[in-house]
């Protein structure tokens, strides 16, 4: 069987990109293969090319040890020395090349204890996870699969090199890279993997939270967020993650449509507001994952305007509608606000009328924030003659809170005297 044709010989269509990708990956392996060693392209580019879907990278598997490889290709980086990987430049495209590996070990869980270069490409091939990962396609074009990977492709199943509770009790981050296959596929798991999966979930404990988080973050922003869901609530590896999440349950999850919304970051807030939280969960959660400051501020934003807003989903005619979505603007900010009606479309309990309301309202405010307004603390405490203090966020945000509802203009004369009546009234 040659790479190429489709699996259920169907015809592939590769991208342009794609093509050169494989072909300067072949270019790299050829070389090799001329200096004496043998080379093949491995793992997921395999895979990819046989199912017709684009390719990222391609990675080459090699005979050659890693100061041969320095050898051949004189601006090679070592990039995973240890490993035996080095990233070699091929018309501009980077590829890592690793020589041929066992792995053995794995006391922790997580990492091998030894790793021990070998002379074989099928040995290389034994030690990794699923048999659609575990092909080579040589130079000549030909498909190693010495594990049914060719099988498994057409007909969409998740498998296991080897004994699936063998497999996750060496490194159970294992059990969530079947979840994503799966679901960016659109693949079954094998009922060897689903079941070694609800045996060793607990082990998902022992995976550094970054790589977990990674994964999670890779099926989120995949092509069935949902159904990944779905799946790591069902068999309990969502419950099983080092950090505890405000994840939904089953039926919470049916009240959400993840892939509803473009921006995959956003899918996040939508989780967790579908798991209950509110904006300190979503702070929480963000914490766990040990994600970026940035990143987390955004959910907690999102997951805030919603908090607030959905009090006045059953009245949507009075004037408190408005005001809240207003206040809800003002505390979180614009983009916040912004972020929530992009992901609105995938939550199931927003009425339509709530979404159309608060946009237009948002399109309509005349100010967002207090540097919007044409007075700022400076003029208050010249126009009052009174020492700067705290009153002076208090007033600028009253007076954000008169004009973003449109009772007062955004005019420095007309400020200066709701700041003096405003000021009277606090006394
Ligand atoms: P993707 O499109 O997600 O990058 P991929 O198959 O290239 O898919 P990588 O994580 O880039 O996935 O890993 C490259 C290859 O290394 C895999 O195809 C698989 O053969 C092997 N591999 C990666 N992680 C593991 C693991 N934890 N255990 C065993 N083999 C693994
Ligand atoms: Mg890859």
């Amino acid at each position: 069987m040659r790479a190429g044709s489709g699996p259920k010989g169907s015809r592939v269509s590769m991208t342009d990109e794609s093509v050169a990708i494989w072909a300067d990956g072949m270019r790299v392996a050829r070389r090799l293969e001329e200096a004496g060693h043998r080379a093949y392209l491995v793992g997921g580019c395999v895979r990819d090319r046989l199912l017709g879907r684009p390719l990222k990278d391609a990675d080459i598997a090699t005979s050659a040890l890693p100061r041969q490889v320095m050898k051949l290709f004189p601006d090679a980086i070592p990039t995973g020395l240890k490993y035996g990987t080095v990233s070699v430049r091929m018309n501009g495209r980077l590829f890592e090349v690793t020589t041929f590996r066992s792995e053995t070990g794995y006391s922790d869980g997580r990492h091998p204890d030894r790793v021990a270069f070998v002379g074989e490409i099928r040995e290389d091939l034994a030690r990794r996870d699923f048999t659609i990962n575990a092909m080579a396609a040589g130079t000549d074009g030909e498909i190693l699969d010495p594990f049914g990977g060719r099988r498994d492709l057409e007909s969409g199943v998740v498998r296991c090199v080897g004994r699936a509770e063998e497999r996750f009790a060496e490194d159970a981050l294992r059990m969530l890279r079947a979840v994503r296959f799966a679901a960016e596929l659109g693949f079954r798991l094998a009922p060897s993997v689903w079941k070694a999966i609800l045996r060793h979930r607990e082990r998902l404990r022992m995976v550094a939270v970054e790589r977990a988080a990674a994964e999670l973050d890779r099926m989120t922003a995949g092509r069935d967020p949902d159904r990944a869901w779905a799946l790591l609530i069902r068999s309990g590896l969502a419950a099983s993650l080092k950090a505890p999440l405000p994840v939904p349950d089953l039926a919470g999850l049916r009240t959400v449509r993840l892939a509803a919304v473009a921006e995959a970051e956003l899918r996040w807030p939508l989780l967790w507001i579908s798991g209950g939280a509110d904006e300190g969960g979503a702070e929480e959660a963000a914490r766990a994952l040990r994600i970026s400051r940035a990143r987390g501020e955004r959910w907690k934003g999102a997951v805030g305007v919603h908090r607030r807003f959905e009090t006045v989903f059953g009245n949507l005619d009075g004037a408190e509608a408005r005001e809240t979505w207003i206040g809800a603007v003002i505390d979180r900010g614009r983009s916040a606000a912004e972020d929530w009606l992009s992901l609105s479309g995938g939550l199931l309990a927003v009425p339509r009328e709530a979404f159309d309301k608060a946009a237009r309202w948002l399109r309509e405010m005349p100010v967002y924030e207090i540097r919007d307004l044409a007075v700022d603390g400076g003029d208050l405490t010249r126009h009052l003659q009174r020492p700067r203090g705290p009153w002076v966020g208090r007033l600028l945000r009253r007076l954000l809170e008169e004009t973003a509802a449109g009772r007062a203009p955004n005019e420095r004369e007309a400020l200066l005297a709701l700041a003096d009546r405003l000021s009277g009234e606090e006394g």
